[in-house]
């Protein structure tokens, strides 16, 4: 369902216009869909029905509370990578057991932190980081539920930038190393050896190595039981892509059908999968104004209010998102424009060679736009954060104030 569609002519996001959301809440401005979530998260849900579950949300993808609050409402897990985003969980009334943690560089704060509220699972990366959170456990008289991130090393064809799965990227213990990383783990003291972990990139429009990352699992859950090391929990990651363009990504129940066919509906682990991208991606677009169009030589542009400081997936990864117009504009020429922003930077672009009819004022929307958005926005340029918008059928929530001024050097002094 997507739930951004036309009507007269005008882009709608449900059954509110973005013109009015403009209008409302200026530009620019992410749009989220409390329907499009819902049926996203939903579509996990239901693809591990009958099987024990847990779909964790990851939260770095956007971590809103507002989208926080839907998710968890319909009984989301969640996966936070620092304590930051295990606050925002947890400020929203999440239950601590259904929390996992991972992230390559966990500090000692965070993982007491992690502990004292009870998560459900560490997700430990390294050999150092088993003796760094026993130590911890040890300190407290607790024990620490983990999982080994298992580096599987396959190549996921995704960009560079978003793989995690790779022999030489910093992510996970590698496969080959497992064996002896679980032996360690089992001699300590202070963890609890629940489970096996991996995730290895974003962005992925096939299952094939997904299909391999799971089979190198499988084969090191068998080697573990040889030894009498039985695990529970078998968290599969994220990393589901979503249609920027023409790409033909499988649905999230191709992708749990697949990780019920390796393991087994039977097999009694508990499958734990950490999307983010796949559930919020489409459900939101960023909405601005376009304020000046010109000309340089051979190429026009059209600057808009939103930048490379917004969304800097153009930017960093060279992401192609789709630009469309808020009202479609009827006897003003299209051309091919430079949708850039107004950022001192030749990087800050949000597409490139776009055919729109364009006339200053106009409003714009950058679709997909949901996962990776205003998580990743930053104040560079001194540049106050979008507001953030989320519909619901007919009605429209402000779930995070555009920033002010002041709030923005807050905190900073000058010498005595
Ligand atoms: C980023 C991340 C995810 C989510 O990735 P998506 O591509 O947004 O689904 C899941 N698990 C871990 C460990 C991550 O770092």
């Amino acid at each position: 369902m997507d739930p951004f569609l036309r009507r007269d002519g005008i882009l709608f996001a449900e059954d509110v216009s973005l013109e009015e959301v403009a209008l409302c809440y200026g530009t620019p401005c992410y749009v989220y869909s409390r329907a499009a979530l819902e049926g996203r998260f939903r579509a996990y849900q239901e693809a591990l029905q009958g099987q024990k579950h847990l779909v964790c949300y990851a939260v770095k993808a956007n971590g809103n509370l507002g989208v926080l609050d839907i998710l968890c409402r319909m009984g989301a897990g969640f996966d936070v990578v620092s304590i930051g985003e295990l606050e925002r969980v947890l400020a929203v009334g999440a239950k601590a057991e259904k929390v996992i943690f991972t992230g390559t560089g966990k500090r000692e704060d965070e993982m007491r932190r992690a502990l004292e509220v009870g998560i459900r699972c560490f997700s430990v990366e390294s050999e150092s980081e088993l003796y760094r959170l026993n130590a911890v456990a040890k300190s407290m008289g607790k024990k620490a539920p983990i999982a080994l991130r298992i580096n599987p090393d396959v190549n996921p064809q995704t960009h560079p930038y978003i793989a995690t799965g790779l022999k030489d990227s910093k992510f996970g213990i590698p496969a080959a190393r497992g064996l002896e990383a679980y032996r360690l783990a089992r001699g300590m003291d202070f963890l609890e050896v629940v489970g096996m972990d991996c995730h290895i990139g974003s962005q992925l429009t096939e299952l094939d190595a997904f299909g391999e990352a799971l089979l190198r699992l499988k084969e090191l859950l068998e080697a573990l039981a040889l030894e009498g090391i039985h695990l529970r929990m078998v968290d599969v990651g994220g990393g589901l892509g979503i249609r920027y363009r023409d790409e033909e990504p499988p649905s999230p129940d191709a992708h749990m059908s697949l990780l019920k066919s390796v393991f087994g509906v039977s097999s009694g682990y508990e499958m734990v999968v950490e999307p983010g991208r796949a559930i919020v991606g489409n459900a939101g677009v960023l909405l601005m104004r376009v304020e000046v169009l010109k000309q340089a030589d051979a190429l026009y542009f059209a600057v808009v209010d939103a930048g490379m400081n917004d969304l800097i997936r153009p930017a960093l990864y060279e992401a192609w998102m789709d630009i469309v117009p808020v009202r479609e504009r009827e006897g003003v020429e299209a051309r091919l424009w430079e949708v850039v922003g107004p950022i001192c930077e030749s990087t800050d672009f949000l597409g490139k060679g776009r055919r729109l009819a364009l006339q200053e004022g106009d409003l714009l929307a950058v679709c997909s736009a949901g996962a990776y958005g205003f998580s990743m926005s930053s104040n560079y340029n001194t540049r106050p954060r979008a507001a953030e918008v989320v519909v619901d059928k007919g009605r429209h929530f402000l779930v995070r104030e555009r920033e002010s001024l002041p709030k923005l050097w807050e905190g900073e002094y000058r010498l005595p």
